[in-house]
């Protein structure tokens, strides 16, 4: 009897220790790298610990520098930085130049948000000026964990925000950003076999999709709200209701605080005709309307187009 109770308490053990493992606390991304620098980036409303793993980097300040403008770009379109206590931790990849890779994870070893940035080893401050994938990486500090059939949301969000929160800081130009928009929007449009964003979950519908879900939303927005409202108002509201990466949360509750904030129901709406069904969005039609068009290689900003102030606002210009 005695030894049973034994065995029985042994493999108690061994399933406790197996699920210890399981959680993210010791199952954390980089566990086990040797951590040889370590640096505190300041910005409103944060600090970001940035700690480099082993491995050589040609330019390691411009990486911390690119670090810092990517997490002002965040407070530029935020007001403040999501949460307060980040970890990035900067692992160099040997012989690559640029940055090759981001993850973010919520809720990491007593971090609220951790990104993991891979760099190679030649990256010069040129090359961190062109960078995105570190603001794309933070944007995502700012938004609750959904489900994974929402995952489009979480992407589609980071992917329409980093360009917005750059020209907001001054890293990008307008026509750049609309340049860019105008580029690649369009492979967000729904295939032949699209069952809806919440159940296609193809590389163009999760990222340009949701990109594209984000974008209809804010005109949308901006229309019913005479211009006084708009998507990062209601991003900043979630923010503000606690839903940040740390946080797991369901779509109906993060759209409704969004909504709240905006007095519409932009989101709850538009969310309810797309997540099931493909929806197509004339987006000639769009871009004539906001008065952005490609002359050659360049984009044209027309000022008397109908949406024009609309799109002025989205990215952060003023209007008379
Ligand atoms: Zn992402």
């Amino acid at each position: 009897m005695i030894d049973r109770k034994r065995r029985g308490t042994a493999l108690w053990a061994v399933f406790v220790f197996a699920f210890l493992l399981s959680l993210p606390v010791f199952a954390q991304p980089g566990r086990g790298l040797k951590i040889v620098d370590s640096r505190a980036v300041k910005v409103r409303g944060a600090v970001l610990q940035v700690d480099f793993a082993e491995g050589k980097l040609d330019e390691p300040d411009a990486v911390v520098r690119r670090i810092q403008s990517a997490a002002s770009a965040i407070v530029a379109y935020y007001g403040s930085f999501p949460v307060k206590r980040v970890r990035i931790l900067v692992v160099p990849v040997a012989g690559r130049s640029g940055v090759v890779q981001g993850t973010t994870w919520g809720d990491m070893a007593g971090f609220p948000g951790m990104t993991r940035l891979r760099i190679g080893e030649h990256t010069t401050d040129a090359d961190l000026r062109e960078d995105w994938t570190t603001t794309h990486e933070l944007v995502h500090m700012g938004f609750p964990t959904l489900p994974d059939d929402q995952h489009w949301m979480e992407e589609g969000l980071a992917v329409y925000v980093e360009p917005l929160a750059r020209v907001m800081s001054g890293e990008l130009t307008a026509a750049r950003v609309w340049h860019d928009m105008m580029r690649d929007m369009h492979q967000g449009q729904p295939g032949e076999s699209d069952e809806g964003l919440d159940h296609t979950h193809s590389w163009g519908r999760t990222y340009w999709g949701g990109a594209m879900f984000c974008l209809v939303a804010d005109v949308a927005i901006r229309e019913q709200t005479h211009n006084r409202k708009g998507l990062q108002d209601a991003l900043r509201a979630i923010v503000e209701h606690g839903g940040t990466i740390d946080h797991e949360w369901d779509m109906p509750k993060a759209l409704a605080v969004g909504d709240a904030a905006t007095g519409t129901h932009v989101l709850t709406e538009q969310y309810a005709k797309w997540k099931d069904k493909p929806v197509t969005v004339d987006l000639g039609a769009l871009w004539a309307e906001l008065g952005v068009k490609f002359d050659g290689d360049q984009v044209m900003l027309v000022a008397n187009a109908p949406r024009a102030s609309i799109r002025e606002r989205i990215t952060g210009e003023r209007v008379q």
